[in-house]
């Protein structure tokens, strides 16, 4: 976390949507000194209570507008399909020089929804933790979420590069590396890494609820076999995942089509009873999870055992990015 400090803190950060990710935003740019105050913006009053109550905001607006007031950074942390009538709410109140980011799943969305409605001199900065849990809202946060994971911006061709600058310093001093990419190449990127994954729980718990009653049983019984770490993928934020599949549908269809031609492979090696073909598929896959650990990204926070807050384990996958 060495990230030089000459682009920050922001003067004032506005934060609209203050649950997992935006309050975990909320609370690592507090601890690492990164905006000078802290606005946010909830639908719901519970969630600026509780948002109040925990300290992450000195301000909890029910208006978009009014909470991106005089901000010079402004961060959209609500499901994507909310995107495009906030970017339209804040249009008027929007600062000259202001920087707009965003934390969502999905990018070229983001540059279809937001970009148009920013005014002249606003610059637009996409960006995506990858990084997160099954779990929601506020209470669910924490500063150590980004910490040790990548960050991806993706700013259209031709954005401010002193603002992508900045976005890119304030993702640094949160613990995580940055790459900058081209959005269609990320949401092609994330439909294999995240997106079909996701899907692919959500269809086997799915498949396993629809079973019989007394079978039901044994599923959650035996489900340390496997299933359980679907079941804690497919506990994930159902808004959420539906704005995912909805924005990013050419990419994820185009992936689903070919993990379908090669899951029927498998299906077909099985039914002949083709060990060989079996064998070497899966000791191919086996190195892949080597790498993957390899890469410090194996495991993710669980905000339910905080005694392993601090560093990510390097055991069994623990949380579900997006
Ligand atoms: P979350 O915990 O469910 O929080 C969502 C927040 O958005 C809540 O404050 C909610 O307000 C607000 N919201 C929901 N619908 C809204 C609407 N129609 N208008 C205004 N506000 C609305 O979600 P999250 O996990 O933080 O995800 C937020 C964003 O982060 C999403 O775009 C997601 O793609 C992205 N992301 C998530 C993960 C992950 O693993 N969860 C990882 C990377 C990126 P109320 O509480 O008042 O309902």
């Amino acid at each position: 976390m060495s990230a030089e400090r000459t682009t920050l803190p922001f003067r004032r950060v506005a934060i609209l949507g203050m649950g997992l990710i935006g309050s975990s935003l909320a609370r690592a740019a507090q601890r690492h000194g990164l905006a000078e105050s802290i606005v946010g913006c909830a639908r719901s009053p519970e969630t600026r209570k509780a948002a109040l109550d925990l300290g992450l905001a000195e301000r909890m607006e029910e208006s978009a507008a009014a909470s991106v007031t005089g901000a010079d950074l402004v961060l959209l942390c609500t499901p994507i399909g909310t995107f495009e009538s906030l970017a339209r709410a804040i249009a008027p109140a929007l600062e000259p020089g202001a920087i707009v980011s965003d934390v969502g799943s999905v990018k070229q969305s983001v540059v279809r929804d937001v970009g148009p409605h920013l005014p002249e001199g606003v610059h637009l900065v996409p960006g995506h933790p990858i990084a997160g849990t099954e779990q929601s809202g506020p209470e669910a946060g924490f500063a150590e979420l980004f910490e040790d994971r990548w960050c991806i911006l993706t700013p259209p061709p031709g954005t401010d590069t002193r603002s992508v600058e900045r976005v890119a310093d304030f993702w640094r001093a949160c613990g995580s590396q940055v790459e900058i990419m081209e959005a269609g190449h990320h949401d092609k990127v994330l439909a294999i890494t995240s997106h079909l994954p996701h899907l692919i729980a959500y269809t086997i718990v799915g498949t396993a609820t629809d079973l019989e009653e007394g079978e039901r049983a044994e599923v959650i019984k035996f489900s340390a076999s496997g299933f359980r770490d679907f079941t804690r993928i497919a506990a994930s934020d159902p808004v959420m995942w539906r704005d995912v599949f909805l924005n990013n549908r050419d990419a994820v269809l185009e992936i689903l089509q070919r993990f379908s031609e090669d899951i029927t492979a498998l299906q077909r090696a099985i039914r002949w009873g083709e060990g060989a073909v079996l064998e070497q598929h899966f000791t191919r896959t086996r190195a892949i999870r080597r790498r993957v650990i390899e890469a410090h990204q194996a495991g993710t926070f669980d905000t339910r055992e905080p005694e392993k807050a601090g560093r990510p384990p390097e055991g069994p996958d623990k949380g579900g990015p997006a």
